[in-house]
């Protein structure tokens, strides 16, 4: 005997539960999850439509009064089902409540509140503004000259994109304005951010490789052995070009392609490109939307009005009628996996919606993910290579500092002789440089030097930082309060904030030369988004000659005038516990080394660290993805961890700390008895690396395992632990294959 559960509103906050109905023996093996179905419903038994989001053998109520699912509903015209059967997969494989699935899949359904957007016109002719541009090159306004430009190809331009991924300032707008080169509109609307023509722009002849991938990828699709593809290439390669042409395949066949974009990557000029090929049949989806917006974007797709959408995460979602091709650019950023629950990641879920619907998946990235790049030596995923750099711009010199050596040479600075060198140098040019110090929140503890004592947040297990001189911080729950004159243990006037990071390391340049204009970028300069924003483009605009920051500055946006990159300490990001330390900084590096010599000039790049002959920084220095690959590999095998191996993170959160450690405990010797038959490892409980934040206790239990598969029997009996028990879902939460160490 077969039983479904059934969802009758995918709309309803309230129906967080499953009707279960026995499937009738001639539709057993015909009904799949995500099916829409016919049931009879309430008292009356009225035949509503559901939808099968679990099927199996066991009836959770009384068989006797189980009811029988009518038939299945064969033309599911509005697409839910799919979703649905998305949902379902999502909740198996990660872990949450089907409603949580529902919601994370389905657009929410809110009115289109449109939110006021503005757009830059163009009010002068080109010839005028090419004469201003002239001007601006001249008198080095880069942010202007860069705006300038922009006006001249486009009519109308979103003011979001020239704040945000142009990096211009509100005042050079408002200059322009002033000049007569624009005007600011209001609109309510960004569905076309900028008007071009579709087919605008003149088509490249590809590259025999490029060609070579287009042809397999959309060959593939027709002969229905259509699979995933991972793209491996550097910035600059041509990736983009080859997305752009699998995309008008497929809009050629009728298809329509979703593109998966972090964010921060997400730069006008790309999406510009994607306008120019498909006019106003794509659509983007960023953070700017409203919910409102957001929905509507989702209404069109159903509704066949575009063929592409662009944007993060969540636009894998989008509801095509048609979908034929996925493609996630940047495959490796870890924005790719959601931080709330149930905490999927896009690649597998763009894979499981490529299986739903038939799409291709291609995947590309100049630093691929050590998952995916595994899976391609595994042959789960055809590798493609991209090896030339078609814009010109070589790359860096790169050279590694050891420094050991330069404590030993007796250099006590944080800059090392080649690095101070270097920078002289580039300061007597005019060039500029920047300097990154590859570690989030490294700021600086407030202790006591006479006793010793560090002052901690009430709320969390960390140390506050000290900010802005006077008061104190902490920065996972937002706890300030004014630093002590003395010290509230030994009364000590000597409390004082151990100068570290960023804050240093400028105020060290500025010792070092004096003359050095700086701008900073951490956490500390960039409470606000705007913030952000107004840094990098004062920096492009060449308002400073170094810009010193974390990782905020490796990504993103293209300075020409750059040829200097030092990396302050390799070792940073090396030394956390963490088996992604390698990869992170072996990104992190080569993203950093890139950035040196995007312009016409060659950069240079030095790297400091402790440890120069770690795999990460030699092969980093050395922009060599496959050796480093290979020993990351090798690593991740010995010690067990994924892609060679399954971890499943257990978290518990409790305001209790004792009840805390009795649920993790409990929760722990339930999936004991069950590991050894399962062939799996379990690791704690034990606390989390911050064992409390904002008030709440922290506890983790790892669960190891090749076989994903395993470790979802187990998550699934935990869950019904946890219901059987009535425990609150809120209070426990699943990670698979985590990106950190929890
Ligand atoms: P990526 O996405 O790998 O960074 P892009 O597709 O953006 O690479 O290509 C980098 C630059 O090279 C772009 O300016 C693009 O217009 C140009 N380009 C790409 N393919 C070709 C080609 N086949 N012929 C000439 N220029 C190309
Ligand atoms: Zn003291
Ligand atoms: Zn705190």
């Amino acid at each position: 005997m077969q039983y479904a559960d059934v969802i009758v509103n995918i709309v309803c906050e309230e129906l967080d539960r499953c009707f279960q109905y026995r499937v009738p023996e001639h539709l057993e093996g015909e009904l799949k999850v995500g099916m829409g179905v016919m049931i009879p419903f309430g008292k009356s038994d009225r035949l509503i439509k559901g939808y099968c989001v679990a099927l199996g053998e066991e009836c959770k109520f009384d068989p006797a009064k189980t009811k029988e699912i009518a038939k299945i509903v064969q033309n599911d015209s509005d697409g839910d089902g799919r979703s649905v059967a998305l949902a379902a997969w999502i909740r198996e494989n990660y872990g949450s409540t089907m409603i949580q699935a529902l919601k994370t899949v389905l657009p929410m359904r809110k009115s289109v509140k449109q939110l006021e957007h503005q757009v830059l016109v163009r009010t002068a002719t080109k010839e005028e503004l090419i004469a201003m541009l002239g001007e601006s090159q001249r008198k080095h306004q880069v942010a202007k000259a860069r705006l300038l430009e922009a006006l001249i190809e486009e009519e109308r331009i979103p003011k979001e994109w020239v704040t945000g991924k142009l990096s211009v300032a509100s005042a050079t707008i408002h200059s322009l304005e002033r000049a007569g080169a624009l005007k600011i509109q209001s609109t309510n609307s960004f569905r076309d951010p900028v008007k071009v023509q579709a087919g605008e722009e003149r088509k490249k002849t590809l590259s025999e490789d490029q060609e070579r991938i287009v042809r397999q990828v959309l060959a593939e699709y027709d002969e229905g052995t259509k699979g995933t593809y991972l793209i491996h290439g550097i910035t600059g390669s041509g990736k983009t070009e080859v997305y752009l042409r699998l995309v008008e395949g497929m809009v050629a066949r009728g298809k329509q392609a979703i593109v998966l974009i972090p964010e921060i990557a997400l730069t006008y000029q790309t999406l510009l490109r994607f306008y120019r090929r498909f006019g106003n049949r794509v659509s983007v989806m960023n953070s700017t939307l409203s919910a409102g917006e957001k929905y509507d974007q989702c209404q069109r797709a159903k509704a066949g009005e575009i063929d592409v959408i662009i944007g993060p995460r969540s636009a894998l979602f989008t509801p095509f009628p048609n979908l034929g091709l996925i493609i996630m650019d940047e495959e490796h950023e870890s924005s790719y996996k959601s931080e709330g629950t149930p905490k999927y990641h896009a690649r597998e879920t763009a894979e499981k919606l490529a299986e739903l619907t038939g799409a291709s998946l291609v995947l590309g990235s100049a630093t691929p993910s050590v998952e995916a790049y595994y899976r391609a030596k595994e042959g789960k995923y055809t590798l493609f290579e991209l090896k030339d750099r078609l814009t010109g711009g070589s790359l860096p010199q790169v050279e590694v500092v050891d420094l050991r050596e330069e404590l030993r040479a007796g250099n006590r600075s944080i800059f090392s002789r080649k690095l101070q060198e270097l920078l002289a140098d580039r300061l007597s040019k005019g060039e500029q440089s920047m300097l990154f110090l590859n570690r989030r929140g490294y700021a600086g503890f407030v202790s006591c030097r006479s006793c010793g004592l560090v002052i901690k947040c009430p709320h969390c297990d960390v140390s506050l930082s000290e900010h802005g001189g006077k008061r104190m911080i902490c920065h996972y729950c937002g706890y300030t309060a004014p630093k002590p004159t003395l010290c509230p243990s030994c009364g000590s006037k000597y409390v004082l904030g151990f100068k570290a990071g960023t804050e240093q390391i400028e105020e060290k340049l500025k010792e070092l030369f004096p003359q050095a204009r700086t701008l900073r970028m951490d956490r500390d300069t960039t409470g606000t988004k705007d913030s952000y924003e107004k840094i990098l483009s004062a920096f492009a605009n060449q308002e400073a000659d170094v810009l010193i920051g974390t990782q905020m500055i490796v990504k993103g946006h293209d300075f020409p005038n750059v040829t200097l990159v030092g990396v302050l300490a390799a070792d940073l990001s090396l030394g956390v516990n963490d088996y992604r330390a390698g990869e992170r900084t072996f990104q992190l590096l080569t993203q950093a080394v890139g950035r040196a010599g995007r312009g016409d000039k060659p950069g240079f790049a030095v790297i400091q660290t402790y440890q120069p002959e770690h795999y990460a920084v030699v092969q980093a220095a050395a922009q060599d993805y496959e050796s480093f690959y290979q020993e990351e590999i090798l690593y991740r095998e010995l010690g067990g961890y994924p892609p060679a191996c399954h971890l499943l993170a257990v978290q518990v959160f409790s305001q209790d700390e004792k009840a805390g450690e009795r649920l993790a405990a409990t929760l722990a010797e339930r999936v004991k008895a069950r590991i050894s038959e399962r062939g799996t490892t379990l690791l704690g409980p034990s606390p989390a690396t911050i064992g409390r934040i904002n008030d709440v206790y922290r506890r983790v239990i790892y669960l190891k395992s090749k076989d994903y598969a395993k470790l979802v029997a187990l998550k699934d009996e935990l869950e019904q632990f946890l219901a059987t028990a009535q425990i609150n879902r809120e209070n426990v939460q699943f990670d698979f294959d985590p990106m950190n160490f929890l």
